[in-house]
């Protein structure tokens, strides 16, 4: 057994996995919530090994409690007590590692990294970055480094995967020097989620990862697309923040940033205002009153003409998209869809390719309404291009590259 824990920590909240990497199983995962707030909450699930009896989920239980839980310490004590008590015991069989998603690495952390004193000072600086997520990151990290001081803690940051994009992928057209002395370029993010299904998807064709062209889209609540040459991304769809591309479920995506100079004067809103109206009330939310495609759905079946709109916009962007990372890698040999929207609309993954058949791609329309989970093909067997679903495991490619920092 060689267990890894695998944290993902934002301001309010943690969620974390306990794999062993010997089975690429996961033993338990968990969420703790609320903290700071008068009333915290922690969930707690084991899952049963194949060994523990006829189990078909392995799902074995899942416990819920509610109190007060002050700061990210206290939380990983309730985490603590929870392994105590339902199990996996963690005296008998302590983490290896624990590995620590961080969401922005700058262009300084381009591996995941052991983390030191000195790994946190730069996760700290870079919160100039990402004000509202690095912290938090890091909040998660000074806490399980009490919780476990004698193990290596390996930091893998969302950003890492995008360092290969050349100049001109990440270089925004403003004064070079404005943009240099404040660091200002496309970075890349859900880079944990392109490498994980890049690499599942060559290792499920059996062919070199190295040799294929590949566009990966990651459609959840937040959402990216990548080009991938040879296993390095060389265009992604998010920019310096995670704002920039897509149609998302709150976010607006790519949009003018003239209208923003237009609702500052014009309407009075503020910076803050109108970072809470791009990143909160945009997206398929601002269009049509939610940020769940399922809604979405819903809406466009009782004839909602705003879900439609949002469906319409919402596909239009993915095209543009297609369109663009096809035309930057001179084609494609894959496609894949992931997340929440890309693994389970079959509607949005037919959409987005459906104009798409003079460049050689062809979906089939039986293969992608299948019910099936798991990585599974659904382009014609005539499609030049090799359309697939990919389930994303991000906290099993955290605990990869986790283990792999803490063995080197
Ligand atoms: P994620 O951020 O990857 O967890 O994705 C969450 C989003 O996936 C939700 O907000 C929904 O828009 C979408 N989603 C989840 N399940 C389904 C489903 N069965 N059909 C369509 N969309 C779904």
């Amino acid at each position: 057994m060689t267990p890894v824990l695998v944290i993902n920590s934002g301001s309010s909240s943690f969620k974390y996995q306990l794999l062993d990497m010997d089975t690429e199983r996961t033993l338990a995962s968990g969420l703790v919530e609320r903290i700071g707030e008068p009333v915290g909450a922690a969930r707690h699930t084991v899952y049963a090994t194949p060994t523990d009896g006829p189990s078909p989920a392995f799902l074995d239980a899942t416990r819920t409690r509610e109190l007060p839980i002050p700061d990210h310490t206290a939380g990983f004590q309730v985490m603590l007590d929870a392994f105590a008590a339902d199990g996996p015991s963690l005296t008998e069989t302590p983490p290896v590692a624990v590995g620590h998603r961080v969401v922005h690495g700058g262009a300084r952390f381009f591996e995941p990294t052991l983390i030191t004193p000195l790994v946190e000072i730069n996760i700290d600086e870079l919160s100039v970055l990402a004000p509202l997520h690095n912290p938090a990151n890091l909040a998660g990290i000074v806490a399980a480094r009490t919780a476990f001081p004698a193990v290596p803690h390996v930091a893998v940051f969302d950003t890492a995967f995008h360092q290969t994009l050349e100049p001109p992928a990440y270089t925004y057209a403003i004064d070079v020097d404005v943009a240099a002395s404040h660091r200002i370029r496309r970075y890349g993010f859900h880079g944990t989620s392109h490498k994980f299904v890049s690499e599942a998807a060559a290792a499920f064709l059996g062919r070199p990862l190295a040799e294929l062209k590949q566009i990966v889209f990651h459609l959840g609540n937040g959402a990216s697309v990548t080009a991938i040459d040879g296993g390095r991304s060389v265009d992604t769809s998010m920019g310096f923040t995670p704002l920039e591309g897509l149609v998302m479920g709150t976010r607006s995506g790519d949009i003018d940033p003239a209208v923003l100079f237009q609702l500052a004067r014009r309407a009075g809103m503020t910076i803050d205002d109108l970072d809470e109206l791009l990143n909160k009330r945009s997206g398929l939310l601002g269009l049509a009153g939610s940020n769940d495609l399922r809604d979405i759905r819903a809406g466009i079946e009782r004839g909602d003409v705003r879900a439609r709109l949002a469906f319409d916009v919402y596909v239009h962007r993915l095209r543009s998209y297609a369109g663009a990372y096809l035309a930057q890698l001179g084609g494609a040999d894959v496609i894949s869809f992931t997340a929440g929207v890309g693994e389970n609309a079959p509607l949005v993954r037919a959409a987005a390719l459906a104009t798409l058949g003079f460049a050689g791609v062809e979906v089939d329309p039986e293969r992608n309404a299948a019910p099936e989970r798991g990585i599974r093909i659904i382009s014609t067997d005539a499609s030049a291009v090799t359309v697939l679903v990919v389930p994303t495991d991000e906290e099993l490619e955290i605990a990869r590259q986790t283990l792999s920092v803490a063995r080197s």
